[in-house]
């Protein structure tokens, strides 16, 4: 059971968001900055990406008729343009994901200007200003919050709160928030990546993905909104991928689903609260003020 699901266009059951974060090989020049350039296999492992896994599932999406939403660092748009030029020429959302992957709370204090730096990138390398942002690591907070909030963006997808897309109030403004959560993420079952710190026993495509699908399933029978948090360096390999292209072609031919952008998801939850069908739930912000345990007692 849903407490509030939202009507989706057409009848449909649920939403469905494949989302891809393309975090090339900035994950490992924000890990070891002191060295990173002679760690070649990390950053090869991260070159994978754009080079052989974002030309696949783009062609999976071509064939499909597809668009969906990419979360790439501004740093990733600026060194692999033409990767991001085929992203957009296809149709897709690109929304904003830090500019080379910082953690925001690691430069808390500092997020305007790494924030502001990425606005940039994408205005110089893809044309437009992102209309969504996902925190690196998930880890968003409220300075960012007030970031999104003052250059007129419209939705989060870093929190947890809610099973199907929600509402963020803050004292300066609202955004939505698209929620994620570890379930449909493949960082847990795929990555194995010790400089950063993640050393996960590494599933069988098959293995890896049947937690999702089952995740699907509850929120097809729900009417929900069903997203999956993938990487192209780790769901974009050959077999992991074909598992995922095998799922989306039986999905689309046996249920109901509205396969959508999350801009796309975000307009519809405008339209829907325009015409007084439906309203979201509310998280209000900041969540705390002061801290809440204090050692001193
Ligand atoms: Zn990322």
């Amino acid at each position: 059971m849903i407490r509030n699901p939202i009507p989706w266009p057409n009848g449909a059951k649920c939403a469905v968001a494949i989302t891809f974060d393309m975090d090339a090989d900035s994950l490992i020049h924000v890990a070891k900055p002191d060295d990173s350039i002679d760690r070649l296999y990390p950053i090869s492992m991260g070159r994978y990406g754009p080079q052989v896994a974002i030309p696949r599932i783009l062609e999976t999406y071509r064939r499909l008729g597809l668009k969906q939403s990419f979360f790439i660092p501004g740093w990733c748009l600026e060194t692999y343009p033409n990767i991001v030029e085929s992203i957009l020429k296809d149709g897709h959302e690109i929304g904003h994901h830090g500019y080379i992957h910082e953690d925001p709370i690691n430069t808390r204090g500092h997020q305007r200007e790494w924030f502001e730096r990425t606005l940039e990138s994408h205005k110089r390398i893809c044309g437009t200003l992102p209309r969504g942002y996902r925190a690196p690591v998930y880890n968003i907070t409220d300075e960012v919050i007030n970031l999104m909030v003052e250059h007129g963006m419209r939705y989060d997808s870093s929190m947890m709160a809610d099973d199907i897309p929600y509402q963020l109030e803050t004292p300066k403004g609202s955004l939505y928030e698209m929620p994620v959560h570890w379930g449909t993420d493949d960082w847990p079952p795929f990555a194995h990546y010790d400089e950063i710190g993640y050393m996960m026993p590494v599933k069988s495509p098959s293995e890896g993905l049947s937690g999702f699908w089952e995740e699907f399933e509850a929120q097809y029978a729900s009417g929900g909104f069903f997203m999956m948090i993938l990487h192209p360096f780790l769901t974009g390999r050959l077999a992991r991928w074909k598992q995922v292209e095998i799922w989306i072609e039986k999905t689309m031919s046996e249920k109901n689903v509205w396969i959508a952008t999350l801009d796309e998801i975000s307009q519809h939850m405008d339209d829907l609260i325009e015409k007084n069908i439906w309203k979201p739930s509310i998280e209000k912000l900041p969540y705390y003020k002061n801290t809440v345990f204090n050692k001193k007692g």
